[in-house]
């Protein structure tokens, strides 16, 4: 482990993609070796493809902070669309590790979000992935290029408690998993930045309990506002069965089911978050949404 005594970890993820886990892992192998650590996550909207974030804080003495960290020394970023919509530099100062799941090389990516002299690593976790798992899960990725940027812990460290964490559960994914970490650790890129120093960007303060105006909840209203078309990782698609019973834009969360002269025609590309409410509640008889992978526009 790094000088520092406690070092902290931002993850900005997608429900869905495996970073509760990410989180965890290296909490647990820090802990293994009688270290200090915590992990923990604060989730959005609980639906697949929303975004999250979790946190994993590792200590060389007792942690007796529980509150998440505010300002991270790293921030791992598991889906790239996400820095164009969260605050990823949020908290952070000019000498923390930014990496992010993206084919593009981290000098690019540095421009992008303003880096400043911040460390920047890519790595095409999601390629990887698919040809690793076959499917779109870039958390143990990620978790190797994390090792490699850091040297939190060894690469055998975690190889060992990733076949603990999936040997049991699913033996014919832990191979591809485990090369997937190999291939995170060897094929990140890095990028040391050098425009000029970015202030650090500071954490807005958090309101207690007492001072949220409407005890944390939502004015009605307000589903328009939010662009959550950019959380689609599924998205719907409409057929001919269709007898125009409006039930799916009734339990639509998003107002996303486009109707025009009391007929769906639809889904708004701008808020359909792929959550498949509407392929659900479609009665069985006529299935007229089908979910297909992939957030390609819904078609409106
Ligand atoms: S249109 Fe369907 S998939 Fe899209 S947000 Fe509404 S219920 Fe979810
Ligand atoms: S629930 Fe199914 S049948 Fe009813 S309007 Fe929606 S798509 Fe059409």
């Amino acid at each position: 482990m790094p000088e520092k005594q406690t070092l902290e970890i931002r993850w900005h993820g997608r429900g869905g993609q495996g970073i509760v886990t990410a989180a965890k892992m290296p909490a647990e192998v820090i802990i293994k070796q009688n270290g200090h650590a915590l992990a923990s996550q604060e989730y959005g909207p609980e639906r697949s493809g929303a975004p999250i974030k979790c946190y994993t804080t590792i200590s060389n003495t007792e942690i007796k902070m529980y509150s998440q960290p505010e300002h991270p020394d790293i921030v791992i970023v598991v889906d790239s669309t996400l820095l164009k919509t969260e605050p990823i530099l949020e908290g952070t100062n000019e000498n923390a590790i930014i990496i992010v799941n993206s084919s593009h090389e981290p000098e690019n990516i540095a421009r992008a979000i303003s880096g400043g002299k911040r460390k920047v690593w890519t790595v095409d976790a999601t390629a990887i992935a698919l040809q690793e798992l076959g499917k779109n899960f870039p958390n143990t990725t990620l978790l190797g290029a994390l090792i490699r940027a850091t040297e939190l812990v060894s690469l055998e460290n975690i190889l060992e408690k990733v076949a603990e964490g999936l040997g049991k559960k699913n033996a014919a994914l832990l191979e591809g998993n485990l090369q997937a970490v190999r291939r995170g650790y060897n094929e990140a890129r890095f990028y040391q930045g050098s425009e000029d120093a970015v202030p650090s960007t500071p954490a807005p303060p958090q309101k207690a309990w007492y001072e949220i105006e409407e005890a944390g909840t939502l004015p009605a209203g307000t589903a328009k506002k939010y662009s959550t078309g950019d959380w689609r990782i599924t998205h719907p698609v409409l057929n001919e069965q269709c007898v125009h019973c409006m039930l799916c834009w009734l339990f639509c969360p998003d107002n996303a089911i486009v109707v025009k002269n009391e007929k769906v025609i639809g889904f708004d590309p701008e808020h359909c978050k792929g959550c498949g409410i509407c392929a659900e509640v479609c009665p069985p008889k006529i299935r007229a949404i089908a979910m297909e992978e992939g957030g390609e526009p819904c078609e409106k």
